[in-house]
């Protein structure tokens, strides 16, 4: 419900904002997929070219999730490679995978391990996928020495990729819920890119949960307005970003999954030191950058690094930052400090 009133405050945000003297006009379509809402403004001359767009665009999502990223579906290069653990000779990797561990390999040694593409048994134990609309009483908290075991199975470290060959241990397991939604707005971005044809979108602002992609100029040569959620209260915006051209900016933050017991918060983002939600001191962290997947491994790693360590992260990797603490005050790279409005 957060998420779509979150959606919503988007979406109107860019419709009002977007109706130039140009031709093109903004059309919205709202769907889901990857287990979260998918907005789509295209900047197109009709409706039905708007339909045609939106549609290849959501199969593209849906394909990414079934044949790459997955780590439930057996039709998943993911799910193939957890199959294969502990294999001496290593797994062969498809090119688009080689280059996303190497990109999140990249980002989890500069980022001292905050971002772990092996935490998916924690994730699993703590229930994560789970949580949404679940009844919490029936919820029982996981145990220290439950987390303390299925912490022995995680690490990049653990990780070695030579060329396109992965090697990993017997028991550690591939799970790319962090970057996922990353990789779909890169995805997005490229078939934008590449499509052909009269009508295709000049213009778009395509939102993946907490991923938002925009692309092209406006027509009336505005700019775009990306807002930044209240962590307080999602379901009204603390800030926006103005954007010119192509971006991509991803959000993690508490509210977007968790569960509440005996008045405490137990979140989705966590601390692979720990195997406990991260306690840096933030509610959330917005990364401004060029490339998706970039941006989604960003905001994860530096939620769990916290204000200071999470901004040198982010500007070692030419992206910007924007955080938000426990006590609703926002901190930003001086970068960002050009994009944001209050
Ligand atoms: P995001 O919303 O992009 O920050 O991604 C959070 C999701 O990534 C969670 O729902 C988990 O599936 C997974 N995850 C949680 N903590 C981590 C972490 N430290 N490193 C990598 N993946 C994580
Ligand atoms: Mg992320």
């Amino acid at each position: 419900m957060k998420k779509f009133l979150f959606c919503i405050s988007f979406i109107m945000c860019c419709t009002l904002a977007g109706c130039g003297q140009a031709k093109a006009e903004p059309v919205t379509r709202i769907n889901t997929a990857m287990g979260t809402m998918i907005s789509q403004t295209l900047y197109v001359t009709d409706e039905e070219s708007a339909d045609i767009y939106s549609k290849e665009i959501m199969q593209l999502i849906t394909d990414l999730e079934e044949n790459l990223l997955s780590w439930r579906l057996a039709t998943s290069e993911v799910y193939t490679i957890n199959q294969q653990d502990g294999n001496p000779d290593g797994i062969i990797l498809s090119a688009q995978m080689t280059n996303i561990i190497s990109d999140c390999l990249a980002v989890s040694e500069a980022g001292d391990g905050a971002l772990d593409i092996t935490i998916g048994p924690v994730v699993r134990l703590w229930d994560i996928d789970k949580w949404s609309g679940q009844d919490t009483s029936a919820y029982v908290l996981p145990t220290e020495e439950q987390i303390k075991e299925a912490l022995e199975n995680t690490g990049c470290k653990g990780l070695s990729l030579e060329g396109n060959t992965l090697y990993f241990p017997d028991n550690m397991q591939i799970d790319l819920g962090a970057v996922g939604k990353g990789i779909a707005l890169q995805e997005i971005l490229d078939y934008l890119q590449e499509a052909e044809g009269q009508n295709k979108p000049d213009a778009a602002v395509i939102s993946v949960g907490g991923s938002v992609l925009t692309y092209g100029e406006k027509p009336d040569g505005g700019a775009w307005r990306v807002g930044i959620v209240n962590p307080a209260n999602p379901s009204e915006n603390i800030g926006f970003l103005s954007l010119k051209g192509q971006w991509c900016i991803s959000t993690s933050g508490d509210y977007e999954r968790y569960i509440e017991i005996n008045n405490k918060r137990y979140h989705h983002i966590i601390d692979p030191k720990t195997g406990y939600p991260a306690e840096s001191g933030v509610r959330s962290v917005t990364i401004l950058t060029k490339d998706g997947l970039l941006s989604d491994a960003l905001s994860t790693a530096s939620f769990v690094l916290g204000v200071e360590e999470g901004s040198k992260l982010a500007e070692a990797f030419d992206a910007e930052a924007l955080f938000i603490d426990n006590e609703g005050a926002i901190y930003m790279t001086d970068g960002m400090k050009q994009y944001f409005t209050k």
